[in-house]
């Protein structure tokens, strides 16, 4: 079952859609006063090594991120004019890397960390069933120092979220959430799992803004998610964004190499109204940038 670690796709193009959605939501979010709980059912290592043996194996990363900050950041050259979305992302990864150099990856925990407000009563809750990536995070969140407002927790994150539904009130009596579910999918059970999950944490609190991440491979599974999805949201009367980035066939590829994920979508119930402008105006850019060949697309679909 636990095949996958997330180390060899740090940074990958899946990883550039994903958190850069996430930025974007947060930052609105994040606008408000009003505390705000956030969980990662799925929350990985935390921090990632670009230069480490894991990513050097896949070096999926160097068609993501460190291809987005050469071609948006040239080494000693003027930025290039960017989407605000993307510009907000590269000074995320930027923060993890003072040296200029990239050798860090911050997962969605620190992501998620980067942009809490440590006066205010945001919370961060993170589940990690992998054992060692669950005592890595745990190391890697301890060095934060940030006591009780970062827990980990060594469990399923799919039963896990669903008691922390609805969350505390903050201060000003308003009850504020978003979640992350980013699975790895290694097993076929993951995509039903997802659309269950989602379907009860819309019951237990209907205005929590959800983010779910999904690979695009030919699976019949991975095909029916963003529709059962989609489905849920209307039933339940809430607003959706669905954002596909494919970055095509690597050309350099011989017909027996594996061809590796190529494409992912992120589905967001109660997206904040700003992200269909900030993801309009960062999916061509990323396209430009991330597409290689053969069935390069985005989309970007908006309803409820
Ligand atoms: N969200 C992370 C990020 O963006 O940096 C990446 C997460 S990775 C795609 C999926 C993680 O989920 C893996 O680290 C895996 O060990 C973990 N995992 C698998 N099944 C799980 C479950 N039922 N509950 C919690 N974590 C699980």
């Amino acid at each position: 079952m636990f095949s996958y670690r997330h180390a060899f796709h740090a940074g990958n193009h899946a990883d550039v859609l994903k958190h850069t959605t996430l930025i974007a939501t947060l930052r609105h979010l994040m606008q408000k006063e009003a505390g705000i709980t956030l969980i990662d059912t799925h929350a990985g290592a935390g921090l990632y090594r670009l230069d480490g043996d894991y990513t050097e194996t896949g070096g999926e990363a160097k068609d993501g991120v460190v291809k987005l900050m050469a071609a948006l950041r040239p080494a000693g050259a003027e930025p290039v004019a960017a989407a605000p979305a993307l510009d907000d992302y590269l000074d995320l990864i930027a923060s993890f890397n003072p040296s200029g150099l990239l050798r860090v990856y911050p997962g969605s925990p620190f992501v998620m960390h980067s942009l809490l407000r440590t006066e205010s009563r945001d919370r961060l809750k993170l589940f990690e069933l992998h054992p060692t990536d669950s005592r890595t995070l745990s190391a890697n969140i301890g060095q934060l120092e940030a006591g009780r407002q970062i827990a980990v927790a060594l469990q399923d994150g799919f039963e896990g979220v669903k008691p922390l539904l609805p969350p505390p009130p903050s201060a000003t009596g308003s009850k504020r959430a978003l979640v992350l579910i980013d699975p790895s999918y290694e097993i076929k059970s993951d995509y039903g799992k997802v659309s269950a999950c989602i379907q009860e944490l819309i019951r237990r609190f209907p205005t929590g803004t959800y983010l779910v991440w999904y690979p695009i491979i030919p699976r019949p599974e991975a095909h029916d998610l963003p529709r059962r999805l989609k489905t849920l949201a209307n039933q339940a009367q809430r607003p959706w964004l669905h954002a596909t980035l494919a970055i095509g066939q690597d050309p350099t590829h011989g017909p027996d190499d594996r061809p590796g994920l190529t494409a992912s979508g992120m589905f967001v119930i109660n997206p904040p109204h700003t992200l269909k402008a900030a993801l309009q105006a960062a999916l061509p850019q990323l396209l430009a940038i991330l597409g290689r060949g053969r069935g390069k697309s985005q989309s970007l679909d908006t309803g409820g």
